[in-house]
């Protein structure tokens, strides 16, 4: 995993990640959509292009334009002007689908950070994720975005940690589905 944070972040040294979106020119958000599909179709759930659904229970993502589930059909619906910067933003309403048997509004987000980080490993996402990461909240008042290289390691090794313990991870760290 340390290899992993090493090669989307740079040394540990390097300070902090660049935010500015510069390195997700070769990631576009259709490549990610597509990517995120395969994932999300391995476990019976779905990410599906369209602006504004209509056939089922749909509640849009309450920090993104562009986003919106379906818990209970496990859909992801991505609207197609969705920016580069966010894309990855589709693996934590993911999480709410997979990662937790609670419905959005009573689930644990941060029971799910490490299995996050290990679905964007498995899709090769792992920079747009980080990129989408900037303003989560710590729950210490802290952001992602305000943390150094180091830090945000150390978060990850002790997310991925627990995220095995809830049996999220299996034990060479691939994402698994609770529902
Ligand atoms: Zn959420």
């Amino acid at each position: 995993m340390t290899a992993a944070l090493i090669a989307a972040f740079g040394a540990a040294d390097a300070g902090t990640f660049d935010y500015s979106g510069r390195g997700l020119a070769e990631t576009s958000p259709e490549l990610i959509v597509l990517r995120l599909r395969r994932f999300a179709r391995k476990f019976g759930a779905d990410v599906v292009l369209d602006s504004n659904p209509s056939d089922g229970d749909w509640s849009p993502a309450p920090f993104s334009l562009y986003l919106s589930i379906d818990w209970f059909t496990k859909r992801v619906a991505v609207d197609p002007d969705l920016p580069a910067t966010e894309a990855a933003a589709i693996v934590h309403e993911l999480g709410h689908i997979l990662a937790t048997r609670d419905t959005p509004q009573g689930s644990d987000e941060w029971s799910f950070f490490g299995w996050e980080w290990r679905v964007a490993c498995t899709c090769g996402i792992e920079r747009a994720w980080l990129q989408s990461c900037r303003d989560y909240a710590l729950g210490d008042c802290r952001e992602v975005g305000e943390l150094s290289t180091l830090q945000v390691q150390e978060v990850l090794s002790e997310r991925c940690r627990a995220a095995r313990r809830k049996g999220l991870l299996d034990r060479n760290g691939a994402p698994r589905a609770l529902r």
